[in-house]
């Protein structure tokens, strides 16, 4: 028990200020991206099994689309410098500078040291929906990726088709490794058409239906070089419970497009963080 001191009223009552007000940050040409994703030539294609997952590389100045097909679904995406698998998406720094969920002009930021734009999304056909009365929205970075060792302590049991274990298999299967090798490059994901938000009254983690309906689409501008990993999430639209079979679960569509000749004139790959890593020594 705690005592609540006199001027609890006065101290819940300081406004918040913004940790990372982001007017200072590098901006994306939205610009240049809109006119370039105008004329885009489709070079490859990956369908994404329900409750699995696939690997795609998508050169750095290509887009990439991940669409939903033939019922609500919510993927769990994962991103890694196709150079250096070391540099990879950093879900919590991305949360810092854009907020819980992510849409059209936001960035995918890489892990430290490099801590740049991995890509861009470019365009979000649920952009519409914004933050409803729940306090929900869609494309987050707060959740982590649904993982079989919270459902074992949750629940017990063995359950192999969580979004964890699938990137896993994915970069086992691309790498040519072992899956105890490929898991420690699995990370938090962007979830990609899921809907969550923190309920008001107790802090928790929650999510609903989402609103993602076939032909809905969220594409990506690659800032770099990338290896991505899609899990078809087997919560399905979540709005039941996922790391099961009970929900109803469908592919995902990932598409890669080069724009066209001279359309990205001016956009130059972002450079490494300026950081010197003396770190004061
Ligand atoms: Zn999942």
């Amino acid at each position: 028990m705690t005592t609540t001191p006199d001027d609890a009223e006065a101290r819940r009552a300081v406004k918040p200020v913004i940790c990372y007000p982001v007017e200072t940050l590098p901006q994306p040409d939205m610009a240049l991206l809109t006119d370039a994703r105008q004329d885009l030539r489709k070079t490859d294609e990956v369908l994404v099994q329900p409750r699995d997952a696939a690997t795609f590389t998508v050169p750095a100045g290509h887009f990439f689309r991940i669409t939903s097909v033939e019922g609500s679904q919510v993927g769990d995406l994962n991103l890694w410098n196709a150079n250096d698998l070391n540099e990879r998406f950093y879900s919590g720094k991305t949360r810092a500078l854009h907020g819980t969920h992510i849409t059209t002009g936001e960035r995918m930021w890489s892990s430290f040291p490099g801590m740049r734009p991995m890509a861009t999304i470019s365009h979000d056909t649920l952009g519409w929906y914004g933050i409803d009365a729940y306090g929900g929205s869609v494309h987050d970075v707060i959740g982590t990726r649904c993982d079989p060792y919270t459902h074992n302590l949750l629940k017990g049991g063995q359950y192999h088709h969580c979004c964890h274990s699938n990137l896993t298999r994915a970069m086992a299967a691309h790498l040519g490794v072992p899956v105890q090798e490929a898991e420690p490059l699995v990370h938090d994901v962007l979830n990609v058409f899921m809907c969550t938000g923190f309920t008001r009254d107790t802090g928790q983690y929650f999510m609903k239906a989402s609103p993602v309906r076939p032909g809905d689409y969220l594409e990506f501008f690659a800032e770099m070089d990338l290896l991505g990993a899609l899990s078809a999430c087997p919560g399905g639209d979540c709005s039941a419970e996922h790391s099961s079979d009970v929900a109803a679960c469908y592919p995902l569509l990932v598409e890669v497009f080069a724009p066209k000749d001279g359309a990205l004139d001016g956009w130059t790959p972002p450079p490494v963080n300026g950081y010197d890593r003396s770190h004061g020594v």
